[in-house]
């Protein structure tokens, strides 16, 4: 809804959609969840009815309903921003089932009157997505639109890059966030699957949930995998090392300790090991 984000990684969330429902272990701990629960119960009734119905509470814990609800009042106000990287559909998935094709229509005629922004689409349907974009866009993704996945580990990343290579678009991204396991980056790359990828641990929520632990080595893995793919346009962003991270010499994290930061979600990278401290945006060809 707003220009400013917190999010490391872009410049300002564009609010268009608000629900969507838990695909996978890296939804466990949702935040959205959490914040669309609030806005349904915000006294301004403008803001409440956009998120009324997508979230119930089932005993303490908050969960989606599987409603979505299109805001399309939303849908314009991006054309009067000044050019900025943009996270598309921030509290919702673009590519989920319930959002109906002709407001997804919208917000991609949106998007390509838009060159002077980058919208940065995230999406764990890239299923949905691939079938998409390909009728949409029939000659290819303009360059200023970045498509990405979500994927937790490499179960995660066997299921959606396959497909998100098959998308013709000069940036195909992958957020590795909660990483919750380690990614064979060297074959994703290998096939061009990917060409940027930003990796974070999980925040502790306020949802009932521990976050599960990041192994640093797993990240420091996908930096020297980075980089002998750098003259592919491989870049690598570390967003944040999470409310767990686990230092340690192994991928499985058999011998680690867990590394004592103060920032909470630990992405004040003053606090990190050196070698972490890797935020490259995506390239773009010129
Ligand atoms: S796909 Fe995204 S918005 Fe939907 S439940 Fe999972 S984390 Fe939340």
């Amino acid at each position: 809804m707003s220009q400013g984000t917190h999010i490391q990684w872009t410049d300002a969330t564009w609010v268009i959609a608000a629900g969507c429902n838990k695909v996978s272990k890296a939804c466990r701990d949702c935040w959205a969840i959490v914040h669309a629960w609030r806005l349904a119960h915000n006294p301004n009734e403008k803001i409440a009815r956009n998120y009324r119905g997508t979230v119930m509470k089932v005993g303490d814990k908050l969960n989606w309903t599987g409603k979505i609800n299109p805001i399309e009042d939303r849908l314009n106000v991006v054309r009067k921003w000044k050019p900025q990287r943009i996270f598309v559909d921030s509290m919702s998935d673009i590519f989920h089932k319930g959002l109906p094709d002709d407001f997804r229509d919208m917000a991609f005629h949106v998007m390509a009157d838009c060159p002077h922004h980058t919208f940065q689409l995230l999406t764990k349907r890239i299923d949905e997505g691939e079938r998409y974009l390909q009728r949409f866009f029939p000659d290819g993704v303009p360059s200023h639109i970045h498509v990405g996945v979500s994927i937790a580990d490499e179960e995660d990343a066997v299921k959606q890059l396959p497909i998100l290579a098959q998308v013709k678009a000069d940036v195909r991204w992958v957020s590795y966030e909660p990483a919750l396991g380690r990614v064979n980056w060297h074959e994703w790359f290998r096939r061009q699957a990917c060409n940027w990828v930003v990796v974070g641990g999980e925040s502790r929520n306020q949802t009932a949930f521990e976050p599960r632990p990041f192994n640093i080595w797993w990240a420091r893995e996908l930096i020297n995998e980075a980089r002998l793919f750098r003259s592919l346009g491989v870049r690598v962003f570390v967003k944040q090392l999470g409310a767990c991270p686990i230092e340690a010499p192994r991928h499985d994290g058999a011998t680690g300790y867990q590394l004592k930061l103060k920032h909470k979600a630990g992405g004040n990278w003053d606090e990190w090991p050196e070698d972490l401290r890797v935020r490259e945006i995506a390239y773009e060809k010129q």
